[in-house]
């Protein structure tokens, strides 16, 4: 981070909204803030500074070296800027003791000329979303990310042994990881989440806490937030919480899926009660863009080789690219719901994807399927699992990809996924991936050894 010498961003001072801030940071006794921004791949980066600087950090905003950002910039061009956006000020339950406290800011990220850095994630959804805006809708999100929490071993290093399965020695069981949802639900209460439900999902050690909707942007701020709520509560504890998406063969994996829903001046455009499964005009065309652009979306949205090792059939994840209002195989599942709360669930994502980039392009296809008309055909109710090809093709179904590499090769062929994206994150996501797929590639896994030392 360096601190340079530069004209001020605005020109009139605080807004009401900075200065409401700056009044909270007196309040509560805070004494650092955490401005955070996610990098490319979705992880959460920090720079602390004093409570005293916020004023500053408001007024000019903080500069740092990105290129050692992954994503971000080259050397020769790396100085950036934080912009903090005051709406995300929260103070962090976990890290305050009664006496002071640490806070955290979301920021946006700028170049030096004060524009917006277009390899912000950030910056990606705020301009698909601003589309959105120019055709009349704002976005409401619902995402409901999985996780599980595991022991770790005496060196400290996670397991994947569940947390709540109970040893066979255990004379005193006790299902610490209901008390660790329970503490993770409290410290979100505090940071201004509404939880909706909690419950254990059905492998064991898997977990799920719904929070409720939000128009996108403020979505995924609380999808980032959440990982890390989840991250440090359960690190508090001594266990470990992964978002990982398969972290155990042969038991469901962990998904992150988005309710989503269209909003005018009128209320939910999705919503129409004379439909069978009160769906509008614009909600079949918004999923007719969402099935189309899905090849092309799912190396955003399942960013991981491992994402790959959910994606299969059986587990309750997605793998075929149809609707449903029953089918939790099919890529997109109708809830019966009406009125406001009329939405569709996109199954496919998965909680290691960026929450910005993957919101970002599920919207733009949305959007895309909105503004070209397009259908998306009817509803499979049948099992899709059960389905052998030629059932499939009579129904029109096609797959997901089937691994990372096949995703970016869909992602690239897709113009329409690629300009949400920009030149700059498409390109840089997709070198990232590459050599994290070179790297997968040259590993030998304990599969092979197992099927294959003793056999050749
Ligand atoms: N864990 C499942 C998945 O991988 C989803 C289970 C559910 O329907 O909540 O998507
Ligand atoms: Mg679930």
């Amino acid at each position: 981070m360096t601190d340079g010498n530069i004209a001020t961003k605005k020109e009139v001072g605080l807004s009401k909204e900075e200065q409401e801030v700056l009044d909270e940071i007196e309040r509560e006794n805070v004494d650092f803030v955490r401005l955070q921004f996610t990098d490319i791949t979705g992880t959460v980066k920090n720079v602390s500074i004093p409570a005293h600087q916020v004023e500053k950090a408001f007024d000019e905003g903080i500069w740092f070296d990105g290129s050692s950002i992954e994503g971000f910039a080259r050397i020769q061009e790396s100085d950036m800027r934080l912009d903090p956006d005051p709406s995300t000020f929260t103070v962090l339950p976990w890290r305050s003791d009664g006496d002071t406290a640490s806070a955290r800011l979301i920021c946006d990220v700028v170049n030096t000329d004060g524009t917006p850095f277009d390899g912000g994630p950030r910056q990606v959804l705020k301009r698909v979303l601003s589309k959105a805006r120019e055709m009349g809708y704002t976005v409401s999100i619902g995402p409901e990310p999985e996780f599980f929490l595991f022991e770790k071993d005496e060196e400290g290093k996670a397991t994947t042994v569940p947390h709540d399965s109970g040893g066979y020695f255990d004379l005193a069981p006790k299902d610490m990881a209901s008390d660790v949802r329970r503490e993770v639900i409290f410290t979100l209460e505090q940071m201004g989440f509404e939880i909706e439900a909690s419950h254990h999902e059905v492998a064991d050690g898997q977990h799920e806490i719904n929070f409720k909707y939000d128009d996108a942007l403020s979505a995924a701020d609380n999808i980032a937030t959440f990982r890390a709520v989840v991250r440090a509560v359960a690190e508090q504890n001594g266990i470990h919480a992964t978002f990982m998406p398969k972290p155990i063969a042969e038991i469901n994996g962990s998904g992150m899926h988005a309710h989503i829903s269209l909003f005018d001046e009128d209320g939910n455009t999705f919503a129409d009660d004379e439909d069978e499964f009160n769906l509008s005009e614009t909600a079949y065309k918004f999923m007719g863009g969402v099935l189309e652009h899905a090849p092309a979306f799912t190396a955003i949205t399942n960013p991981t080789i491992n994402s790959y090792k959910r994606l299969i059939p059986g587990y309750e994840a997605p793998v075929y690219i149809a609707w449903s209002d029953v089918n939790r195989s099919a890529l997109i599942r109708v809830p019966d719901a009406a009125g406001t709360s009329s939405r569709f669930e996109i199954r496919s994502p998965d909680p290691s994807c960026n929450p910005y980039l993957a919101l970002a392009v599920i919207i733009e296809a949305g959007l895309d399927g909105i503004e070209n008309d397009i259908d998306p055909g009817t509803p499979v109710r049948d099992d899709i699992y059960e389905f052998d090809e030629e059932k499939r093709e009579e129904h029109g179904i096609t797959l997901l990809p089937g691994r990372l590499m096949d995703a970016l090769d869909a992602l690239e062929a897709d113009e329409v996924v690629c300009e949400a994206l920009g030149d700059h994150v498409t390109e840089k996501f997709i070198e990232a991936k590459q050599s994290e797929y070179d790297e997968y590639k040259t590993y030998v896994s304990g599969w092979e050894k197992a099927k294959y030392l003793e056999k050749f």
